[in-house]
């Protein structure tokens, strides 16, 4: 018997674990959507300052999807040379940048790029986290990307797909691709 639809309202989806592929399947959320004239938006809470290819083609999907880039760069690993509080302030900005976004009611899906790594590693509060996740409105979906994701959100998660690497070609020494990893 075929299932009923038991809401027409928006999901929690998270992508998490520690293969390739997150952000990549947001982004293809995200094409989908535009396709049926919805509207997305995509706030980055790590990662600023790497030229990302996607850059360049989501200004072409403007103003169906609108991308705000807060994060401060890699963490703790290559080159970081921001202290641990400056991105503690980017990711909260980040945060707060997702609440003003929900209130305009424009957008249908919000993806939070790297939240679950920004909460893994300390720089947000979970209880602010879940409590915006909640508060969301009816309609709106959300797209929460980053490995570590926590045990709350998961449960709290209409859709969780671990991403699990197989293989890397990191790991034989093939550095990152242009149009593959940025
Ligand atoms: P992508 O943005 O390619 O979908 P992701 O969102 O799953 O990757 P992140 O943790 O955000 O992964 O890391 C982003 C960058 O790190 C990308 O350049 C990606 O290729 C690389 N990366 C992801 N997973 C691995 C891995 N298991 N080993 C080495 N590099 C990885
Ligand atoms: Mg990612």
């Amino acid at each position: 018997m075929e299932k009923e639809n038991v809401s027409n309202g928006g999901i929690v989806i998270v992508y998490t674990g520690n293969g390739k592929g997150k952000t990549t399947a947001s982004l293809g959320v995200a094409l989908r959507a535009i396709g049926h004239g919805l509207k997305v938006c995509m706030v980055q809470f790590i990662k600023g300052e790497w030229h990302y290819g996607e850059l360049n083609s989501l200004k072409k999907l403007e103003p169906d999807f609108e991308l705000i880039v807060a994060g401060k760069g890699f963490i703790g690993i290559i080159d970081d040379d921001h202290a641990f509080e400056e991105h503690v302030r980017a990711a909260k900005t980040a945060l707060d940048i997702v609440e003003q976004k929900m209130s305009l009611d424009i957008f249908d899906i919000i993806i939070l790029d790297e939240i679950n790594y920004a909460v893994h590693l300390g720089l947000l509060n979970l209880g602010d986290v879940m409590k915006i996740v909640k508060n969301r409105p009816k309609h709106l979906s959300l797209i929460l990307t980053g490995n570590y994701a926590c045990d709350e959100i998961i449960l709290l998660a209409d859709l969780v797909t671990e991403m699990k690497e197989i293989k890397h070609p990191y790991k034989k020494g093939i550095k990152a691709k242009r149009g593959i990893d940025f």
